[in-house]
């Protein structure tokens, strides 16, 4: 008999209220940990389930596990006592328009980097098989810069800290020779392109280490503005086959996204990741108020049936959060992903049970986020484009691989 998946379940009151401070997703955490609690799936499983969860309260990180990746300059900003620096300093670093200073910030900064940080070291001293951490996923937060509503990028603090650890379990490389190093594939999954994690991997000494993927919508005006984010152009200077970028077109649906698979499981096979980390933003869903996609819940080619297929991989995952403007939606699907995770995943006509969120799940009250009737714009001719390109990038990254696994012995 397997032995049952190790569940660690990252979260806290303390962390619930102060990331419910948040401006751009008010009192969503604390739905979020209400709906999973109701779900009973933080109640220790009965004999023979398949998994165990270990619900885990984080400490907050210190200001100086921030300057792992910030910059220090910024990170004295951004901790300031009161919240905010001087209005020029606000300017320099962001810290205004759509991610203001806010009561609490300093606590919900290093709260949020404390709590993804300490998924993946629960992951990397092999305490866990999968990590959940839905408070983090801020991906748009660059070094120096509060960004898109993100002011700490807990993603890449909890990526450098699995690019230190060791490779689980040890694989054999192509030529026969031990992995030194461990490999860690960041996939990302929120409409919006994962700018701030791309642009800290991307030449920054990680090659053949850390992969960066992000899907995400393509729509002209769509937040941010990067020139990465369009297809990969693999003859220009500037590719990169480990900063992977895979745009799609308004409406994306579940058919879409089951097209779209096909490359995702390309990518994973080709690099083999000992660790991934996945950004479960959820503002493609349909009915989120960013409105740039279709996609549902379940069945072939919904959130659910990706995400399943991701933990096919014998790799440690860290599932983490990130966009989500519906926060009775971004709670139905992370609840609905935590149960998959443990590997017992619930039905999508399930009752939402009587906790106190519970009148906010009105009309439906289950589990289930419909699909709009919004037209899909991924064509036929363009998810053949987008699979003949990721052939070509195949191609290059397995070379690549081929030649760094030679350097690493
Ligand atoms: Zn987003």
């Amino acid at each position: 008999m397997n032995s049952p998946r190790r569940i660690t379940y990252v979260a806290s009151e303390n962390l619930a209220k102060t990331c419910s401070l948040l401006p751009s997703n008010r009192n969503r955490s604390t739905f979020v940990h209400a709906l999973v609690t109701a779900f009973g799936l933080l109640r220790p499983p009965s004999n023979g389930a398949p998994y165990v969860v270990t619900l885990l309260r984080p400490p907050p990180a210190s200001p100086s596990d921030l300057t792992a990746y910030h910059d220090r300059s910024y990170v004295d900003a951004l901790l300031a006592d009161p919240p905010g620096p001087d209005s020029a300093s606000c300017r320099e670093f962001g810290l205004e328009d759509d991610c203001p200073p806010f009561p609490g910030l300093r606590e919900y900064a290093l709260g949020v980097a404390g709590a993804s940080m300490v998924a993946a070291q629960e992951l990397a001293g092999d305490r866990c098989d999968i990590a959940i951490c839905w408070d983090g996923g801020r991906h748009h937060a660059h070094k120096s810069l509060a960004s898109g509503f993100c002011y700490v990028n807990d993603c890449v603090l909890a990526l450098l800290v699995l690019k230190r650890a060791s490779p689980v379990p040890p694989l054999l490389s192509n030529q026969g020779n031990i992995r030194k190093k461990s490999r860690v594939m960041y996939l990302d999954l929120d409409v919006h392109y994962g700018d701030g994690v791309a642009a800290a991997f991307r030449g920054a000494g990680a090659r053949g280490q850390v992969l960066t993927l992000s899907i995400h919508n393509a729509g002209q005006g769509l937040f941010p503005a990067s020139e990465h984010s369009a297809l990969p152009n693999i003859s220009s200077a500037a590719f990169d086959p480990f900063a992977l970028s895979l745009p799609l077109h308004t409406g994306a649906s579940c058919a879409t996204f089951a097209r779209v698979w096909r490359t995702v499981g390309r990518v994973l096979e080709i690099f083999a990741p000992d660790y991934i980390v996945m950004q479960c933003g959820v503002d493609g869903l349909a009915q989120d108020p960013v409105g740039a996609w279709n996609w549902t819940l379940g069945g072939e080619g919904g959130l659910a049936w990706f995400v399943r297929r991701v933990f096919d991989f014998s790799a440690k995952v860290l599932l983490l959060g990130g966009g989500g403007y519906s926060l009775v939606n971004a709670a139905r699907a992370w609840a609905l992903l935590t149960s998959v995770a443990c590997g017992v995943p619930l039905a999508l006509d399930t009752p939402i049970p009587h906790h106190a969120g519970f009148p906010m799940y009105a009309p439906s009250f289950t589990l289930d986020v419909p699909p709009s009737r919004m037209c899909d714009e991924n064509t036929d001719d363009y998810l053949k484009k987008v699979d003949a390109t990721f052939e070509r990038v195949a191609e290059i990254l397995r070379t690549q691989l081929a030649l760094h696994s030679s350097d690493s012995v």
